[in-house]
């Protein structure tokens, strides 16, 4: 029994219903990344499944555990397609700091060997819907009580330090809201990726709007951050202006101009960006920008958008299987030929790949048709 690439973006783009979550333990977390996702590893890889919102309950796919408990048996319609396991509970999860602040309330664990932290959980453009990403939640979890709203240097590096040590995750992943300041982030992560490669020997990937004097990306880079996204989200002015108009304000031809400046200092493929298809963007759009941004010795991480309750595009409908499965079979081979392939890279959303079969698509090119052993 095996998955193949097609049916693992099939899954991603549908999601799976899960037959009694009670026993799951599945909640929801809201806030920034996958966070209406549930991490289930195929084999060697693991990949990030929606598993909530409302258009899951028309999927084909569902899961339950088996008898044992120890595996999940993922079914397409009544039929048994795939084995899969649920990466457990992080030991860092355990701990608090001296004031009392559960360290999961700092970073969590992504996929199965990712630290995640959002360091500013504000953003400049979120309050008002005017210049709020209309896909974005980041707030929601703040109000929830789930998490802090800025976790400092100190709070950061103790975090990572147990992460490592407990759980062996190996890399770390630090994302922001937008402050107020022209460097959109850059400064604070700068001093949070200082603190965190002071106490441990971490790969960091840092993620933030392309801030405003190219100078920033060294000071990233010496303060020990191995990789940049800068995030696109929608590649056409339509769709920016209309699903992100406060983050369409920095130009795409802005975007393009940081890019080449980062692929300078962090080198080919440490420099990526976030693509979600099912915006808005044509399958035509996605193609050329991508193909456009290879070429730079940027990866562009092209992920089916999963609409996030509490937002606006909550009902938004989820990408057609179809739709990615062409753009990966032209992007998966783009990428390899130009050797910016996932392995290859140090850090990031593109290493992990959990939230996109596009790796899948890279390996095919090198190893022949993949498919994932369940
Ligand atoms: S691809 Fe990025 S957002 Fe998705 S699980 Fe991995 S680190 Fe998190």
């Amino acid at each position: 029994m095996a998955l193949s690439n097609q049916q693992l973006t099939q899954i991603q783009t549908q999601g799976i219903r899960w037959i009694e979550p009670g026993s799951l333990g599945l909640t929801r977390t809201g806030g920034a990344g996958p966070t209406d996702h549930k991490a289930l590893s195929f084999d060697s890889q693991t990949s990030m499944i929606p598993v909530f919102n409302e258009q899951i309950q028309r999927s084909p796919f569902s899961a339950k555990q088996d008898a044992n408990n120890e595996q999940v048996l993922i079914f397409e319609h009544e039929k048994l397609i795939a084995r899969a396991s649920m990466p457990g509970r992080p030991k860092f999860y355990e701990l608090t700091t001296n004031d009392g602040i559960p360290y999961w309330k700092i970073a969590t664990l992504h996929s199965k060997d990712v630290l995640a932290t959002t360091v500013l959980q504000t953003c400049v453009r979120y309050r008002n819907r005017d210049t709020s990403c209309q896909f974005c939640a980041i707030e929601e979890s703040l109000n929830a009580g789930k998490t802090i709203p800025h976790k400092t240097p100190e709070l950061l590096a103790e975090v990572a330090r147990a992460a490592v040590e407990l759980d062996g995750v190996k890399q770390m992943i630090m994302t922001t809201g937008t402050p107020k300041t022209l460097d959109r982030g850059a400064a604070v992560l700068v001093e949070s990726a200082r603190a965190v490669r002071a106490v441990v020997d971490i790969p960091i990937q840092a993620q933030c709007e392309p801030p405003d004097d190219d100078i920033w990306f060294q000071r990233l880079k010496d303060a020990g951050v191995d990789a940049l996204g800068m995030h696109l989200e929608a590649v056409s002015d339509r769709v920016r202006k209309s699903i992100m108009p406060g983050k369409a304000t920095v130009p795409i031809s802005r975007y393009i101009s940081a890019f080449k400046a980062a692929v300078e200092v962090f080198g080919k493929g440490n420099v990526s960006t976030y693509i979600l298809a099912g915006l808005g963007d044509t399958e035509d759009e996605i193609i050329a920008m991508s193909l456009e941004l290879v070429e730079l010795g940027v990866y562009p991480f092209v992920v089916p958008f999963v609409p996030v309750a509490s937002t606006p595009l909550e009902h938004h409908p989820m990408p057609k299987a179809d739709m990615l499965d062409r753009i990966f079979s032209q992007l998966g081979p783009a990428l390899y030929n130009a050797g910016i392939t996932s392995e290859s890279l140090k850090a990031g959303c593109a290493k992990c790949g959990a939230c996109s079969s596009l790796k899948s698509y890279e390996q095919e090119v090198a190893h022949g048709p993949l498919a994932l052993r369940v």
